[in-house]
């Protein structure tokens, strides 16, 4: 990996407004005022851990829109969950002010060389896969994400010679500024989260901005194969490092999956079946992950990373395997393409569970892979009318379904119907947000009823 871009720009002066205290939020505050900053906390609710900011000398605003405070602020720090238009964010922008958000303030106070990682789905499988590379390599590294370590605790924590993988979400890159990874991947590009991006085109041009800035020295891998990519300017000076699946004649590709075989710079690397991983969307990420460590890593220690990584918990996790029936908690599917990609991994007598919240896409791809891989589908949650309206087709291709009312239901249903060889999927194309605090909450529920089938 080439080390510490030339031109990582000090952070805005203080004082600083830091709009949103939940994680991120929190670890920005944390070290602002450990550098001795005059730090202004403001949350619109009260979440777990953001009073304790006031013993570390944070002004911490609780319940409050944070519009007031925006007035005695030089910079805001604005966390990811908080939308474009919160009132204090308006207020901030309409005095002046730089908004910026905690990946892009832990950037500039980082010396360390970046490898972040940015998609619809696979953000975390691939970063904590790149993570184990570069350890199984014996090589300094450090994983932060947008789900699990704020970038801005490392500040501070970890040697300068260490790289850092980070997983960026649309919500992160969209308040980023200067950001300039050494190497970038985009995975893929799907709907989700157009409730607030507004529309596909405006959700692509955050995720961009993971590139944007990047120069002559760094490395742009990207998703040869998307069809969403397809003659799309990826913007920046990075070295385009393209992985594919299947790439047609004449398409230049540093990281390809040809039939059973993964290869690197036109190389065999290993068999896809060598993977621990399960399902064809794996594979690319593996392809992506080799097409990134390949800027600081040995090929032999990617092929040994690749093969001993046994992935990460409610992603396609096999669960039990119960009288020759193999249950498997998906439950971080939360959008079409990952549950989609999740019935793909299976050949046939899938048993899925779909539904949750809805997340303002429609249901309708999922025909395909529901009519090709299932046996049945089960609907819970506030989603399962629009699911049962946009799945008319596997109905009607004659796909048993059964509206339940709670997941409970729908797993006790799915393992009576199923067959020996036959698969229990949890892969709900929604959010978790109608019945559980988060989709881990859903994936173990779904683990102890599994556990309760024995
Ligand atoms: P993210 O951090 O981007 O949400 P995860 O690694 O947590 O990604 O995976 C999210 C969901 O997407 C899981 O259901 C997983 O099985 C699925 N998934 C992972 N990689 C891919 C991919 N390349 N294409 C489609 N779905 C994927």
């Amino acid at each position: 990996m080439p080390g510490r871009s030339p031109q990582r720009p000090p952070p805005p002066g203080g004082p600083y407004l830091v709009v949103g205290l939940a994680r991120s939020g929190q670890a920005a505050a944390r070290l602002l005022a450990a550098r001795g900053e005059r730090v202004i906390g403001a949350d619109s609710g009260s979440p777990a851990g953001a009073a304790g900011l006031a013993d570390i000398g944070v002004e911490v605003l609780l319940d409050v829109d944070g519009t007031q405070a925006a007035q005695r602020a030089r910079c805001v720090i604005k966390s990811p969950g908080v939308r474009p238009d919160a009132p204090a964010i308006v207020a901030a922008r309409e005095r002046g002010l730089p908004v910026i958000g905690e990946l892009e303030l832990a950037w500039r106070l980082l010396p360390n060389a970046i490898c972040a990682v940015t998609g619809t789905n696979g953000k975390t499988t691939v970063a904590e896969l790149l993570g184990h590379v570069w350890r199984t390599a014996g090589e300094p590294v450090a994983v932060a994400g947008n789900v699990g370590t704020p970038l801005a605790s490392l500040v501070g924590e970890v040697s300068a010679d260490a790289t850092i993988v980070c997983e960026a979400s649309s919500f992160q890159l969209e308040d980023t500024d200067a950001f300039a990874p050494q190497c970038a991947a985009l995975l893929n590009v799907a709907p989700d989260h157009l409730d607030r991006h507004g529309s596909l085109d405006r959700y692509l041009a955050a995720k961009l901005r993971i590139f944007r800035n990047q120069g002559n020295d760094d490395a742009c891998v990207y998703n040869g194969s998307d069809p969403a990519l397809r003659g799309v300017d990826l913007g920046g000076c990075g070295r385009r490092v393209a992985f594919c699946r299947e790439p047609g004649a004449g398409q230049d590709c540093q990281a390809v999956v040809v039939g059973p075989l993964l290869e690197l710079w036109g190389e065999p690397l290993l068999a896809v079946d060598e993977l621990a991983l399960l399902g064809p969307h794996n594979a690319d990420n593996a392809a992506a992950a080799a097409a990134a460590a390949a800027m600081g890593i040995e090929r032999e220690a990617i092929a040994a990373a690749l093969r001993g990584f046994g992935g990460v918990p409610h992603r396609l996790e096999r669960v039990a395997e119960l009288d020759g029936v193999l249950y498997v908690n998906d439950s971080k599917a939360t959008n079409v393409a990952a549950a989609g990609a999740a019935l793909r991994s299976f050949e046939r007598g899938v048993h899925v569970i779909l539904g949750g919240s809805v997340k303002g896409a429609g249901f309708d791809e999922l025909a395909e892979p529901v009519i090709e891989r299932c046996a049945g589908a089960y609907l819970i949650g506030a989603a399962a009318e629009r699911i049962e309206a946009d799945l008319a087709p596997a109905w009607e291709a004659g796909i048993a379904r059964r509206r339940c009312e709670t997941l409970a239901e729908a797993v006790v249903l799915a393992a009576e119907a199923a067959r020996r060889g036959d698969v229990v999927l949890l892969a709900p194309a929604c959010a978790s947000f109608d019945a559980y605090r988060d989709f881990e909450a859903r994936g173990e529920h779904f683990r102890e009823l599994v556990e309760g089938l024995r």
